[in-house]
């Protein structure tokens, strides 16, 4: 078996533990490979031993491989999304994860009517509240929801997060259950379903899913330490 191969099968078991130990179904948490940095013939290696959801957050790199590897694969856009970006990124991101303020999301909805597309959307939520980070405040979120829900074209899957940067893994899971509280809380106010929480990555991922991860976003545990710095906050 090939290091990626290997790696993929400790992480798929190590998610299906978290499952068991909580009680929740296995199909219930869907694993992202997140891909940024990682050349095509890795990602490819990784589609054959069986992945088939990737994370890019770069538009000029993702496209390159993308279009250089199988239309099976499914295109998750994990990172910062900028507004020029947006008309791009539509047509090739099957999810995009970082929907992080109203304005944001009012045109993106526009650019999806004019190119005839729902996108699946979660929205970001900054729940350690850092300058440092993107998102809807955690306490602002609901005097926006009101007009978030009325975007007709985009499909709110859900709440994303990326908790502050912490010493181990159970110090993400306070800001996890946090995530999930306020999605919670959003959906018995508003009468909607939010169905899907984004939150997890290769060092928290266990707690993430114990916490109600849906979608897990792990990098370096699949494809190794990545060599340089891609987002500013996350490397
Ligand atoms: C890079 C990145 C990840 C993956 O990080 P790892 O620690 O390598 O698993 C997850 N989410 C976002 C938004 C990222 O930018």
């Amino acid at each position: 078996m090939s290091e990626i191969a290997e790696n993929l099968f400790a992480v798929t078991g190590k998610i299906n533990e978290a499952c068991l130990r909580i009680g929740r179904e296995l199909a219930s948490v869907k694993l992202i490979a997140v891909s940024k940095t990682v050349p095509a013939e890795l990602i490819r290696e990784a589609f054959g031993a069986g992945q088939y959801a990737f994370g890019e957050s770069k538009l000029q790199e993702a496209e390159s491989k993308i279009e250089s590897l199988p239309g099976s694969l499914h295109w998750h856009f994990i990172g910062r999304v900028q507004r020029n970006k947006v008309r791009k990124l539509l047509p090739l991101f099957e999810v995009i994860h970082a929907i992080d303020s109203l304005k944001l999301a009012i045109y993106t909805d526009e650019i999806a009517k004019e190119l005839g597309l729902y996108p699946k959307v979660f929205l970001q939520v900054n729940i350690g509240n850092e300058s440092s980070k993107a998102g809807f405040a955690p306490n602002g979120i609901r005097a926006e929801m009101e007009s978030l829900l009325k975007l007709s074209r985009l499909e709110i899957l859900g709440l994303m997060c990326i908790p502050p940067l912490g010493p181990d893994a159970e110090s993400s899971r306070t800001w996890f259950t946090q995530l999930r509280t306020t999605r919670d809380a959003l959906e018995s106010e508003f009468g909607v379903k939010l169905p899907a929480l984004s939150m997890g990555m290769s060092g928290d991922f266990e707690a993430a899913i114990e916490e109600g991860a849906t979608h897990v976003r792990v990098g370096s545990a699949i494809f190794g330490k990545r060599s340089y710095r891609v987002d500013g906050e996350l490397g």
